[in-house]
């Protein structure tokens, strides 16, 4: 559950990207919020909507074109590159295509060790006996797939690999970036009650990005949406999909099958509507030409995330 302390506050970050001479394209806006320690935030939207930007500029990645990211009270933002070179093993990232995040020509355990060699710990003994725990936290069986290579293992396998090698850093916050979204259902599963073990046992805070809100629900606290570069939505987990306040939620709940023939109904009238561009934005809500409940004022002024009740949601008429 959130606790009293934010380990991660993120202030009006946002990331723009050239796109020819004069346009900008705005992939992540104005954008804030927090995570407590030992929270895990699920972070859903659809795919390109930012949320992959966002979580690379957190850690520096990318560089923000404005914004504040206070880790632990630090602005990552500001400090040193040296100082930013001591934080970040405690910030530790896996991404979606975890066979393509190892090394093809590293076995298994030096691809978990290597962190540890990065660092400086220069006794081989030590890191193999660490890279060799962490297999067993992960469900891996050190002596059969130490020696093996990426390419030897299942997409399943990799994960528990890349998760592996990230918690070898004792870190702090996991940023997990559609960490299942290419498995196979009953093998996102397994990740997902995986991912819920460590985070008691190593007393994680998770940041956790999906495109998919079924995905999200079975682990996250709280959950933002974002669309097209801005947070449209926050609330707690369960609150979430008991209701939601803002249409692009609805919409996105929406698209989760429902054999109930009324339910799939009043998902056709949710689902209808155009698209914008990102690289052009709307003076008003970025959801208005999609949106089922629009007035002219959402075409004209752009909705700030304010609190309703226990959730914050940025919406002129929310449900
Ligand atoms: Fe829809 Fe208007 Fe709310 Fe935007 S501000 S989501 S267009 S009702």
């Amino acid at each position: 559950m959130k606790e009293k302390h934010p380990l991660l506050v993120v202030k009006n970050l946002s990331v723009e990207f050239g796109v020819g001479s004069s346009t900008k394209l705005q992939a992540v806006s104005n954008v804030s919020f927090e995570i407590g320690t030992g929270e895990t935030l699920g972070l859903v939207g659809e795919s390109g909507c930012g949320k992959s930007t966002l979580v690379r500029a957190l850690v520096r990645l990318i560089r923000p074109t404005a914004g504040q990211v206070f880790y632990g009270g630090e602005n990552l933002l500001q400090c040193t590159s040296r100082r930013l070179k001591e934080i970040r093993p405690e910030l530790q990232m896996i991404f979606q295509d975890a066979t393509a995040s190892l090394n093809p020509g590293r076995t298994i355990g030096k691809t978990i060790e290597e962190p540890l060699r990065v660092v400086g710990v220069t006794d081989k003994r030590d890191r193999t006996e660490r890279a060799r725990s962490m297999m067993h936290a992960v469900g891996l069986d050190p002596d059969q797939i130490y020696e093996r290579y990426p390419f030897e293992l299942s997409g399943g396998q990799c994960q528990r690999v890349s998760l592996a090698r990230a918690l070898i850093m004792k870190p702090r916050l996991l940023l997990c970036d559609e960490p299942v979204s290419s498995l196979d259902v009953s093998v996102q599963a397994q990740i997902l009650n995986l991912l819920g073990r460590i985070k008691q046992r190593f007393a994680l805070t998770i940041l956790f990005i999906s495109h998919d809100l079924a995905v999200v629900k079975n682990i996250s606290d709280r959950v933002a949406v974002m669309y097209m570069g801005k947070i449209c939505e926050i609330a707690g987990a369960e609150d979430l999909y008991r209701f939601t306040h803002h249409p692009y939620t609805e919409k996105l709940l929406s698209s989760i099958p429902n054999p109930e023939p009324e339910q799939q109904k009043k998902k056709a009238r949710i689902n209808k509507q155009g698209a914008v561009s990102q690289v052009t934005p709307h003076l008003g809500c970025r959801f208005y030409p999609k949106c089922f409940k629009a007035q002219s004022i959402c075409k004209e002024i752009e909705p700030e995330l304010t609190t309703i009740k226990n959730r914050q949601v940025a919406c002129h008429l929310p449900l």
